[in-house]
């Protein structure tokens, strides 16, 4: 069964708003044996709105619309499914009521405007929103199904957990399809393909190649009637990747190298520290993006200077000598962090974030520093691609490195 999502918001093709929606409802079709035909983003506008839909139902069975949904006059997706489906929208006196317990229980007054979140057409069902004043709709006509989220985001993730998804499980599906993702880091796409051309090309499973920030990502996708044999599709061609890439291969799926490197030092009961300059902060900040990172991360030192670094326990005379993008800046760097925090891992980054080289270091040149109960490692990155892009890769690069240096250090501890 195929589907079309829309994005409503002149917002949006003003280039103002970064359409997050449509990625977030795309990624979750495939489990449930959808496939996405198209996504589309259209602005405030009835006629181009109602347009689009017809266009959409044309081709797919399901229509997923987000944005629109509010009480004011720019939002119009009530009135274009109306328009499309030829039908009068029509205030619900349930939906009214809902709204003014809403209001009574927030100490707010309700607005006429608002009653226009009460109107809808016969053949729709309002989604409750728990998270704001907005219901979703859920039109069922001539076997087309057009769903309206409200766009918020938290709004419409809310619907789509609470009301949505258990509707969509209901439905029978003629096939599910189950993707697997393996993630690399250290080979280009290049040498990826060259290394397993064999398994591209084929239609089911069919192997994607994705260059990303925290490396390559192979995707398999399989179609099949039960997630059993789907699985079952998936299987040789995952080993066969395995068995010709094993050693850059770091993660699966949801993993990033943040949650890897969380767990691992959980399950050691181990804590990290840090001292970054090249990535600013920006090591620190992603390793607290992982639930309960509290456990083992101790803090982090942002020693962007070489004043700084030497104030932080960096003995300055390896900066004399080495240069301050140096291997042996970037252990001292880690081993001061563990030092100063009184923890069991050090992380330290320093390198060149580019466009300009520094005391003669090219631009993505960094050396990342690992410590661990006293003995320390550094390692040589190269990156590409700009500021930013440099400044993740080292932080993706540098917490694998710690997760292989750690590996090692507690095998070797057994
Ligand atoms: P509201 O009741 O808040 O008006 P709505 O359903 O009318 O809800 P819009 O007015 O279209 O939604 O959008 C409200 C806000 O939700 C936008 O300003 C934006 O912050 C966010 N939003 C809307 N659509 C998207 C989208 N596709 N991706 C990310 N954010 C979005």
């Amino acid at each position: 069964m195929n589907v079309e999502i829309l994005s409503i918001g002149t917002e949006i093709l003003m280039g103002e708003l970064v359409d997050t929606n449509a990625p977030f409802l795309a990624a979750r079709m495939p489990a449930l044996g959808l496939t996405v035909r198209g996504i589309a983003q259209v602005g405030d506008s009835v006629e181009d709105l109602a347009e689009a839909l017809a266009r959409a139902l044309q081709r797919s069975d399901v229509v997923i619309t987000t944005g629109g949904l509010g009480p004011t006059q720019d939002d119009l997706t009530r009135e274009a499914i109306a328009r499309l489906l030829k039908e009068e929208l029509q205030l619900d006196e349930a939906l009214v009521e809902g709204l003014r317990s809403l209001f009574a229980g927030r100490g707010a007054t309700m607005t006429p405007a608002n009653l226009r979140q009460a109107y809808r057409i016969p053949s729709a069902q309002a989604l409750p929103n728990r998270q704001g004043t907005a219901p979703g709709l859920w039109v069922q006509k001539d076997g087309k199904l057009i769903i309206a989220l409200p766009g918020p985001p938290h709004e419409m993730q809310g619907l789509w957990e609470q009301e949505v998804l258990p509707r969509l499980q209901q439905r029978p599906q003629d096939a599910v399809i189950v993707t697997r993702t393996l993630k690399t880091f250290g080979l280009g796409e290049l040498a990826i393909d060259a290394a397993i051309h064999g398994l591209f090309g084929q239609e089911n499973p069919y192997l994607g190649i994705y260059a990303k920030a925290d490396g390559v990502h192979l995707r398999i996708i399989a179609r099949a009637a039960t997630p059993a044999e789907a699985q079952r599709l998936i299987a040789p061609m995952e080993a066969e990747i395995r068995q010709a890439l094993e050693s850059y291969l770091w993660g699966v799926d949801d993993e990033t190298p943040e949650t890897r490197v969380g767990a691992l030092l959980r399950e050691h009961h181990l804590t990290l520290a840090t001292m970054e300059s090249l990535t600013g902060g920006a090591l620190a900040s992603s390793i607290t993006d992982v639930q309960g990172s509290s456990d083992y991360f101790k803090g982090g030192f942002v020693a962007y200077t070489a004043a700084m670094k030497i104030a932080h326990g960096v003995p300055p005379e390896l900066i004399q000598v080495h240069g301050v993008v140096s291997a042996p800046v970037a252990e001292a760097m880690a081993e001061a962090a563990r030092m100063r925090a009184e923890a069991d891992v050090g992380l330290g980054i320093t390198g060149v974030a580019g466009p300009a080289s520094l005391e003669g270091r090219p631009p993505g040149m960094a050396f990342l520093g690992l410590s661990f109960q006293g003995r320390t490692r550094s390692v040589e990155g190269r990156y590409i691609r700009g500021r930013p892009l440099v400044k993740r890769a080292a932080t993706v690069h540098a917490l694998l490195e710690l997760y292989r240096f750690v590996t090692e250090q507690v095998a070797a501890q057994r």
